[in-house]
């Protein structure tokens, strides 16, 4: 060792963890996880079983937390109705697709425990209040609700069903877009998913989307548009591409919440905004409505 590296008065210690009591390493002293949870919409703390009493919305602002598929089955039909269709239609990944240094497989294995279904979508029939109808409901926590080939194929198959039937269909859609993991394929739902609507509208068909937050992408380019009926809930962000991203291709400024669902049903894009709460009796009147 040198004379010079010897006499350093501030030397390299390597840092060890175990003995380092900074902030960093203390326990957060949080809210005991679970119980409580903040709104964003009013900013309130609010008791969690409460807001699950309240459908997943503020009992103080009427903000629409987001409600995981089969959640929203529960809110939606006749106690114990549902019955699931097309369970065997399951992801691959035909593009051996990596992202992040990780397989497209690891990411569905991932998301399939964490949320306890196959894929992005619920597809199958239910009793609405009485009504028998053919229900999507997609899943917003599977990859984002990103559509991918499962999704479309599903969808598909259950307007082919409700084509057959004579079913009334509702859609609820919750989705960040197109997959981007499948490529082309994910694209490729938006038009198979549109000309199978195109056939049960030819057929008579009724076809209720309810758009839920947030909607956008290949999903709001195809059958979350197509309703002949389209709902949204209150506050729910409906979209295609981003602010940032228009803002950015024709640079102009945008008007505030121009991709909510109140500023669409200003502007004409939708038909109507129901409150969680009166989100069944909607559905039921309008097959009624539409029916008789
Ligand atoms: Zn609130």
């Amino acid at each position: 060792m040198s004379a010079r590296m010897a006499k350093d008065p501030d030397p390299v210690v390597p840092f060890d963890p175990s003995v380092f009591e900074g902030p960093a390493f203390r326990k957060k002293r949080e809210v005991p996880d679970g119980l409580w949870m903040r709104c964003p919409g009013c900013e309130g703390m609010l008791y969690r079983k409460v807001v699950a009493e309240n459908l997943e919305v503020c009992p103080t602002c009427n903000y629409h937390f987001r409600v995981p598929a089969r959640q929203r089955i529960v809110q939606l039909t006749d106690t114990d109705s549902f019955e699931e269709f097309f369970t065997d239609i399951l992801p691959d990944d035909p593009l051996n697709f990596t992202w992040r240094e990780r397989k497209y497989g690891e990411y569905i294995k991932e998301y399939q425990a964490k949320t306890g279904t196959d894929e992005g979508v619920l597809t199958g029939v239910a009793y609405i209040k009485g009504r028998r109808a053919a229900l999507g409901v997609m899943n917003g926590e599977f990859i984002m609700g990103s559509m991918g080939s499962v999704i479309g194929e599903k969808l598909t198959l259950l307007i082919e069903k409700a084509t057959a039937e004579k079913l009334p269909l509702i859609i609820v859609c919750t989705s960040g877009g197109a997959r981007m993991h499948e490529g082309a394929l994910s694209l490729m739902q938006m038009a198979k998913t549109s000309a199978a609507l195109g056939r049960f509208d030819e057929a008579g068909g009724l076809y209720i989307a309810v758009l839920a937050d947030p909607t956008t992408g290949g999903t709001t380019a195809s059958f979350g548009m197509l309703g002949d009926v389209i709902i949204a809930e209150p506050g729910a962000l409906i979209g295609f591409a981003g602010a940032r991203v228009i803002a950015n291709t024709i640079r102009t400024e945008l008007p505030d919440g121009f991709q909510k669902a109140e500023f669409l049903l200003e502007h004409g894009f939708i038909d109507r905004i129901v409150h969680r709460k009166e989100l069944r009796s909607e559905l039921a009147r309008l097959i009624d409505y539409c029916e008789s």
